[in-house]
């Protein structure tokens, strides 16, 4: 079984650190710096085994070639369409691979870059930038149907699947999650669980999948009542009731908010 710790970088990025019991083996995910990942592996005795990578962005990958020259010969994983030239091993939609004897799909999810992807299993799912708690990535490259149709392949993971994002964006995304749906009384009791989380510096990750189609605008555009208080000027003259439109709506009045 694997475990999933965090490692903090830059003000609020997670590096996150797969370890099993059985062994002193670590893999890290989107390690956007080397140092706070080489300072962990030493404090808890472990030998860092591979990368992977979700997709280009600096914040992201930085920290890659120092991790490689540290520990010569490990896998780097990440989306064969990448931008970022520092993949040993290219992956594409649909493709599965083993890190610590747990399977993960790969599951392509363009949106916020055009080479992003998630990997997956029923249990675990590292989401990059594509999915926040309560909130999604700024679509840098893609467009926003893009984007709805890769929350959809998220959607349809276990609703106890963990999810672990790359920002600690929770509360910030809360305060917009609010504004959409101000009477959504999960979404208010999961704020304020987060509030006291927050307050006491404590992570407010994982969430679940389940979690996020209560309370993530985003993850519920596909309801008719998600664009009810967002303002005239986002919603798309062209509606025509498709759940991506909502989207649209939702990610321009957030790109405003
Ligand atoms: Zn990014």
């Amino acid at each position: 079984m694997v475990q999933v710790k965090a490692i903090k970088a830059f003000s609020d990025n997670y590096i996150w650190c797969l370890t099993t019991d059985n062994s002193n083996q670590a893999w890290v995910v989107d390690p956007g710096q080397s140092e706070p990942v080489l300072t962990y592996l030493a404090q808890h005795n472990l030998t860092l085994g591979g990368i992977l990578i979700t997709h280009h962005h600096y914040d992201h990958t930085d920290g890659v070639t120092a991790l490689v020259d540290a520990y010569s010969g490990i896998s780097v994983y990440g989306p064969a369409n990448s931008p970022f030239k520092g993949v040993t091993h290219p992956l594409n939609d649909g493709q599965s691979i083993s890190v610590l004897n747990t399977n993960f799909t790969i599951l392509a999810t363009p949106g916020h870059t055009l080479d992003h992807i998630c990997y997956t299993n029923a249990e675990l799912a590292f989401t990059g930038d594509t999915l926040f708690s309560a909130g999604c990535g700024r679509l840098f490259e893609g467009t926003s149907e893009q984007m709805w149709h890769s929350f959809n392949k998220l959607r349809a993971l276990p609703a106890s699947c963990k999810v672990y994002c790359t920002h600690e964006y929770t509360q910030a995304n809360l305060t917009f999650a609010k504004a959409v749906e101000p009477r959504n009384p999960e979404l208010l009791a999961y704020s304020k669980k987060i509030d006291e989380l927050r307050i006491n510096n404590q992570i407010s990750l994982p969430t679940s999948i389940g979690q996020e189609l209560k309370i993530n605008p985003f993850m519920r555009s596909d309801l008719p009542t998600m664009t009810e208080q967002v303002p005239k000027e986002f919603i798309l003259l062209t509606k025509n009731n498709e759940p991506w439109e909502n989207f649209a709506s939702l990610r321009m009045f957030k790109d405003n908010f």
